[in-house]
């Protein structure tokens, strides 16, 4: 097992999002340096030490960059595995590539789940308009047409009611293998965030409500009001999954709850090798937020503790709402957070904000 890495170290990134930026500020806090290698400039570069702008398939440029960092990870789960195994043969790379395989094609994600016994929406892979009657069987109508790779805020879905507008959405994807799901009528939608190191300890931040808004998440709040065994349910599937991917760091998993007259009251709809919108509220409403515990596991650190001193609401800012920025940075209670990108383009998360209150309950 690798040794604690002490402050002073450098961690490597893949990726430069806004979830590299809040991951290099959290690092920042316990003493360490961010490098960042991404292909296109992005909000982690204003706080990184340094970035290298590359290609993810250049894999002499991502060897050099692995040389002058002392470990890896990543902020999004499309880093191709063939980037991962290039770095991992110079430094170690954290989570493994078990978490990376499963997270990033729908069809692998959902085979890899419901393996283990856990519940997901009925589903059936099409990779041609031949499979279109197969899928209808097992999946029903209405159904979700997703993409196998790289969908994320409701991209590349497409939800449809009969064959026809299943063929036509399958034509519209461009005939890209996909996955045709199940609508689940849920009660409400909800995220475990879990954190795992190398020794394979876990921990749990309280389980999040979530609402989205045309694919994309609107809030986040805690506490989700799920009944308490339905709470320790969700934890169980969360850990399940870290443990079979023998997943170090963060790792999401996003639920839809079907409510409590259900045998199954919790199906997974997605799981994310990283730290995750949904737990933002993390920075403000506990001790040590998901970021440093992402950092913690990634370092050989000890795990921070989870617990939450407030009850939160999270809000994107999306588009143009960042705008009024000087409206939330006046309000007390609001914890703002601005991304500093430029330009305010519809469905782009800019920001977020958490509001604070009184701590009510466990849930
Ligand atoms: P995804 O990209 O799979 O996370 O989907 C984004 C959002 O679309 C989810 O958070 C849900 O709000 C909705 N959604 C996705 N799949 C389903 C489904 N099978 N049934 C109902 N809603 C879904």
């Amino acid at each position: 097992m690798m040794q604690p890495l002490p402050p002073g170290s450098t961690i490597g990134i893949l990726g430069g999002g806004q979830l590299g930026r809040m991951l290099i500020l959290a690092a920042a806090r316990l003493g360490f340096k961010c490098r960042v290698y991404t292909d296109v400039v992005g909000p982690a570069c204003d706080v990184a030490e340094a970035s290298m702008i590359g290609a993810f398939d250049d894999a002499a440029k991502l060897s050099a960059f692995a040389v002058d960092v002392d470990v890896v990870t990543y902020e999004f789960e499309n880093v191709p595995l063939a980037a991962a195994a290039a770095v991992e043969r110079i430094k170690p790379v954290s989570p493994g590539p078990e978490s990376l395989k499963a997270s990033q094609d729908r069809l692998i994600e959902k085979n890899f789940v419901s393996e283990l016994g856990i519940p997901v929406a009925p589903f059936a892979p099409i990779d041609s308009d031949t499979d279109i009657d197969a899928a209808i069987s097992a999946a029903g109508f209405p159904a979700i047409l997703k993409t196998r790779q790289l969908g994320y805020d409701g991209k590349g879905q497409v939800r449809v009611a009969n064959v026809d507008e299943l063929a036509a959405a399958f034509a519209e994807i461009g005939r890209q293998p996909a996955v045709l799901e199940a609508v689940v009528r849920f009660a409400f939608e909800v995220s475990v965030l879990v954190v795992r190191n190398a020794a394979g300890e876990t921990r749990f931040y309280d389980t999040t409500r979530n609402h989205h808004d045309s694919g994309i998440l609107r809030t986040s709040s805690v506490p989700a009001d799920l009944p308490a065994p339905h709470q320790l349910r969700a934890r169980q599937i969360s850990e399940r999954i870290a443990t079979a991917l023998d997943h170090v760091g963060l790792l999401a998993v996003e639920m839809f709850y079907v409510g409590r007259e259900n045998s199954e009251p919790l199906i997974v709809n997605e799981i994310a090798p990283r730290v995750h919108n949904s737990g933002h509220w993390t920075i403000d409403a506990c001790q040590v937020s998901q970021f440093e515990n992402h950092v913690r596991a990634v370092v050989g650190w000890p795990l921070g503790v989870t617990d939450r001193h407030s009850d939160a609401q999270m809000n994107n800012l999306i588009g143009e709402e960042a705008h009024d920025w000087r409206r939330f940075a006046g309000e007390p209670g609001v914890c703002l957070h601005l991304y500093g990108k430029a330009e305010a383009r519809p469905g782009r998360k800019m920001g977020h904000f958490t509001r604070l209150k009184g701590r009510s309950s466990d849930g």
